[in-house]
């Protein structure tokens, strides 16, 4: 692994890459060709990139996802105040079943989503082999994300879809989180082969 600055000759960084959702935070290729790189700018030994890259990943999950957590948090108090406050047919929404046991669904989600998180935070933290506890939280909280995400689409109904409430923008938003730092496939694929399988 190589710390590499950003005006090396040979690195190119592309034009900003137009995607479905997080539009605040730029994407684009990187190419290197011919690049020099000093060897004082080795990252960890020499041939234990792999290792100081799962070293990050683990990390960059554990970080980003409870950003997402955050973020499912306050879409569940929307959804709850949503259920209350809007009315239909004589009565709050949420006093129909079917949407507030869709809500139910949410919280535990949300609160799944928190004890995978703190439950393998707490052991990265004290050193433990968290191979598998790591690529299951990050299924379990991504694909948490886009399920809760879609649920308060159809609570809002017609208001979700309308670019104003800011409810279909975390649908678009979610969707990404079970593509970057490792799709659920190879997630799974990591906890397969920790199994032996
Ligand atoms: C918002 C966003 C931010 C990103 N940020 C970064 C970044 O900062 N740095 C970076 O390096 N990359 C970044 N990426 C790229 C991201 O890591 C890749 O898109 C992702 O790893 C999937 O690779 P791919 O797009 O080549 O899909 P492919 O590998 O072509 O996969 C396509 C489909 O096939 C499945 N698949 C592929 N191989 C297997 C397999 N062996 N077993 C089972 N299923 C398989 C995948 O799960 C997926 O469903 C980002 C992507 C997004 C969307």
């Amino acid at each position: 692994m190589f710390l590499v600055e950003r005006d090396t000759p040979g690195l190119t960084v592309g034009p900003a890459l137009g995607k479905m959702g997080l539009r605040t935070s730029p994407l684009s290729e990187l190419t290197f060709e011919g690049m020099r790189v000093p060897a004082a700018h080795l990252v960890g030994p020499a041939g234990a990139g792999l290792m100081v890259l799962d070293h990050v990943m683990k990390r960059e999950i554990l970080f980003s996802f409870s950003i997402t957590l955050g973020e499912m948090e306050h879409r569940l108090a929307r959804c709850v105040e949503y259920a209350r406050t809007r009315r239909q047919f004589g009565r709050s929404i949420g006093e129909f079943q079917s949407v507030s046991h869709r809500i139910a669904d949410m919280r535990i989600a949300v609160d799944t989503s928190r004890k995978w998180l703190h439950d393998t935070a707490e052991k990265v933290l004290a050193g433990k082999d968290t191979t598998l506890d790591v690529a299951a939280t990050k299924t379990v909280v991504s694909e948490a994300n886009s399920a809760t995400a879609l649920a308060a689409l159809q609570i809002f109904g017609g208001n979700g879809y309308l670019t104003g409430t800011g409810v279909e923008q975390d649908v678009r938003n979610a969707l990404a989180g079970t593509v970057y730092s490792g799709t659920s496939e190879i997630q799974r694929n990591r906890i397969a082969a920790v199994l032996g399988l």
